[in-house]
């Protein structure tokens, strides 16, 4: 074990739940801490600046990025998104586990600087649920919804690249099975 803080990435298409069981987890696991990502996307009713995002303007996200200011970050339905890096480094510094709830192309980013991170990635019992789920949140306008079941679809081609493959059947289940991988990977005795 090191005294390096434990970096947890979780991803997964938008509509399998992966942020509800990150709130379950973060309820579970008080000592872990949610890394708050920034992006260029408007906020959605309820969302709260530097709780959710920091919602920032394109040309502050671009000038952050010309000053290597983030972990990784990735163009996701034509809008930025990326980690902060100094912060998460600091915590880990500390000691401290850092959650980091990021698409996949962010993921795989993380996960050629840091081979230690662990990877886990949600997915909904089918394509049809998702899709169902999508029109059910009511958040989405069609033509958004259409754009993330396709980005869903490729996505999944590469879930095998993860360590963990969570399925969303049931979100109390999913949120303890996550819960356990968390718990076990923490007890690890070397995560090369
Ligand atoms: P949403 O707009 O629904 O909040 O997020 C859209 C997608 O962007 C989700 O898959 C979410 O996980 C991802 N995302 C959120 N923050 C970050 C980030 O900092 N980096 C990357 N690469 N993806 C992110």
């Amino acid at each position: 074990m090191s005294d390096r803080g434990l970096l947890i990435v979780i991803s997964g298409p938008s509509g399998a739940g992966k942020g509800t069981i990150c709130a379950n987890i973060r309820k579970e696991m008080p000592n872990l801490v949610y890394s708050v990502s920034m992006t260029t996307r408007a906020p959605r009713v309820g969302e709260v600046e530097g709780v959710n995002y920091f919602f920032r303007s394109k040309e502050e996200f671009e000038s952050l990025l010309s000053e290597d200011a983030f972990l990784e970050y990735a163009k996701v339905y034509d809008n930025y998104y990326g980690t902060p890096k100094q912060h998460v480094m600091d915590l880990l510094d500390e000691g401290k586990s850092v959650l980091l709830e990021i698409d996949i192309q962010g993921a795989m980013q993380v996960k050629e600087r840091f081979s230690d991170a662990v990877f886990i990635y949600i997915v909904p019992p089918s394509l049809t649920e998702l899709s169902e789920r999508l029109h059910n949140r009511g958040t989405d306008a069609k033509e958004v919804i259409d754009k993330r079941l396709s980005l869903a679809c490729s996505e999944l081609a590469l879930a095998h690249r993860y360590d963990y493959i969570v399925v969303n059947d049931d979100l109390g289940e999913a949120s303890e099975k996550v819960a356990s991988i968390l718990r076990a990977e923490s007890c690890k005795i070397s995560r090369n």
